[in-house]
């Protein structure tokens, strides 16, 4: 799978999104990061159809995404929102099943996903009762089980307890591997240098720099984006980024 963003423009009060232009393939973690207000839940919401850009436009394997039916396109695009509510008292089961709406028949790794984060005493649960991190788990599994070609995550470590993240962490590496394509917003810069192959930074709304994760996430960028100063050092193959408050001179 393929998705291309070409020009893509927004507009909302006084905020300009764009013009944004960037590839993504299989096998692939895009990382979207940036100050709050830059944004990056917005430009997700657009690759998701959930808003219309104002100009430009985004296909998927060549066809555009305003042309596809919902049904088709919710079998390409899986999305794990920011902000975690469920209108309805349904149950986690009932959540988790509902992510199998697209499918033709039930997926048989619901079970699996369910036994492998140890959430079985959550199943008969209202979901609406259940902690942040609990709601981000059941929304990732969900978002896992709906077998989409690309998996798009705002913010997916919020509320979650360090053992939990890693676990999150790993997950999304595995999907990598296994072909799919992963787009997520994050926050951390450490998180985005080592859960990433490639970075999209924005700031009010402009494309500060895209690459790979070595060549964005380097000293020079960082302090376009933020007021601060910054190091980064190569541990492991790894970047290891660190902020200081920035001298005035
Ligand atoms: P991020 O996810 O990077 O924190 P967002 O994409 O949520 O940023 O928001 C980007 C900008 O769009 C913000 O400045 C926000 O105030 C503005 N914005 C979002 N929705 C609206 C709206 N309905 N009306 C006016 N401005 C909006
Ligand atoms: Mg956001």
């Amino acid at each position: 799978m393929r998705i291309d963003l070409n020009s893509v423009e927004y507009s909302i009060g006084n905020f300009r999104l764009g013009p944004v232009t960037y590839s993504i393939q299989d096998g692939e973690i895009l990382g979207i990061g940036g100050p709050n207000g830059s944004g990056k839940s917005t430009l997700l919401r657009i690759m998701l159809r959930l808003l219309r850009p104002t100009g430009g436009s985004i296909s998927i394997d060549g066809v555009d995404i305003a042309d596809m039916m919902p049904r088709d396109l919710s079998r390409k695009l899986a999305y794990l929102p920011q902000n975690l509510f469920s209108p309805l008292n349904l149950s986690v089961q009932d959540v988790l099943l509902a992510s199998e709406y697209s499918m033709d028949r039930r997926s048989s790794k619901l079970d699996e996903l369910i036994d492998r984060y140890d959430l079985g005493n959550l199943r008969h649960r209202d979901f609406n009762t259940l902690s942040g991190g609990e709601k981000r788990l059941v929304m990732l599994i969900g978002a896992i089980n709906q077998g989409s070609g690309a998996i798009l995550m705002d913010e997916p470590d919020t509320f979650l307890d360090v053992d939990k993240e890693m676990q999150v962490m790993h997950e999304i590496t595995a999907l990598r591997d296994s072909g799919r394509i992963v787009v997520i917003i994050l926050h951390d810069l450490n998180k985005l240098a080592s859960l990433c192959d490639n970075v999209l930074m924005l700031k009010s709304g402009k494309v500060m720099a895209f690459g790979s994760t070595k060549s964005v996430l380097v000293p020079d960028v960082l302090e376009k984006m933020y007021s601060a100063s910054f190091k980064v050092e190569q541990i492991a193959g790894m970047s290891r980024i660190e902020a200081f408050p920035r001298i005035k001179d």
